[in-house]
């Protein structure tokens, strides 16, 4: 079995690039299956019935992406011409492929949040009164973690609050819940209490969860059989899925607790770039995400040269940024070699 651990590549671009335990693949080879189109895999039947379960909700859907199932989200909750509301820094907004509009003919409405994060005040001034000059706003969609917030969590409080707001106007409330295990481990919350909050949430297993395809979108049993039927004509309906749901399946049984030691070794590095001299500004790093500059005058890419000579993958994240993920095939003595290649960074032709 080829594991990154082998290739001796120490991949910090993502949670994405995992590959699955031996357990896992385990699991994969073992897995029941049968035709999902009509209905008859029980593996991933059993898939969609835990997530949905595991939040409270009624029912779920597997798909191949995050992508899939935030958009097929957007499409049930909008008709063309609305409106979605949700962070200048959304996923859905930045790396969807312009899918709001392609996919569901809406418009976006962006805020600017704290790192990602909108407030219902923030949320209420930027609905839209019912007046035929103005889309109308049919969906708020909120993302747990915030990926280009560095991983930070939505307090409870503040997710209740945004909700209640939507349910008080009538309007859809979505989770891209990508890394919402994440948040959870981090936070210590009820995921019950997500579950409350939202009309559908997407949850991604081939992020931190480590297996290697899909996300599920949960909500009630009626959204879910109209999600269904996009599904279909989003071209995301498999067959003898199985094979690779049994792999998220066993993520969720096996793998949700040990996200804190990725969140660990993201407080460590973050700690050590916080310490160095040629970095700028660290964010907090609440999850698994680290997301950090360098000082004036120094390109990121030249950094990310330095690691990649060294073996270490990191990711340059805009023009100033550097992006670090901890996850399943980082351990501590990788972390380790890649703090000591941190600190023997001497920027070439800056005097700091
Ligand atoms: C990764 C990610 C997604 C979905 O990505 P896919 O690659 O399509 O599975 C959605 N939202 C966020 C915040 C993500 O990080």
């Amino acid at each position: 079995m080829s594991t990154a651990r082998e290739n001796k590549l120490l991949d910090y671009r993502s949670d994405t690039v995992t590959r699955p335990t031996a357990g896992m693949l385990d699991a994969m080879m073992r897995a029941d299956v049968g035709d999902d189109v009509y209905g008859e895999d029980p593996t991933v039947r059993q898939l969609e019935e835990a997530t949905a379960a595991w939040f409270g909700m009624e029912a779920g859907l597997y798909c191949p992406s995050g992508t899939m199932t935030n958009q097929i989200a957007i499409k049930l909750h909008t008709q063309p011409g609305d409106e979605v509301v949700c962070d200048r820094l959304a996923h859905i907004y930045n790396y969807e492929g312009g899918g709001i509009a392609f996919n569901a003919g809406a418009s976006v409405r962006l805020i600017d949040g704290d790192r990602g994060r909108m407030t219902a005040a923030q949320v209420a001034a930027n609905l839209n009164p019912d007046d035929l000059h103005f889309p109308p706003s049919t969906l708020v969609a909120l993302e747990n973690t915030v990926n280009k917030g560095g991983g930070c969590c939505y307090p409870l409080a503040q997710m209740q609050e945004v909700a209640a707001l939507c349910r008080q106007r009538g309007i859809a409330c979505h989770l891209d819940g990508a890394r919402v295990f994440n948040a959870l481990v981090a936070t210590g919350d009820d995921p019950k209490a997500y579950g409350q909050c939202f009309d559908t949430i997407s949850v991604c297993f081939s992020k931190g969860l480590g297996a290697p395809v899909g996300s599920v979108l949960i909500g009630s049993a009626q959204a879910l059989h109209k999600a269904r039927r996009y599904r279909k004509v989003f071209g995301g309906g498999m067959r003898q899925a199985g094979y690779i749901a049994a792999g998220a399946l066993y993520a969720l049984h096996h793998q949700v607790d040990r996200l804190a030691d990725d969140h660990r070794r993201a407080a460590q590095l973050a700690k050590a770039l916080t310490g160095l001299e040629y970095v700028g500004e660290v964010y907090p790093a609440e999850t698994n995400i680290v997301i950090f500059s360098l000082r004036e005058g120094l390109a990121p890419a030249d950094l990310l040269a330095y690691l990649r000579a060294r073996g270490i993958l990191a990711s340059g994240f805009g023009p100033k940024h550097i992006r670090m993920v901890t996850h399943l095939d980082i351990d501590d003595v990788m972390l380790t070699q890649t703090l000591e290649a941190l600190q023997a960074y001497a920027p070439q032709g800056v005097t700091l």
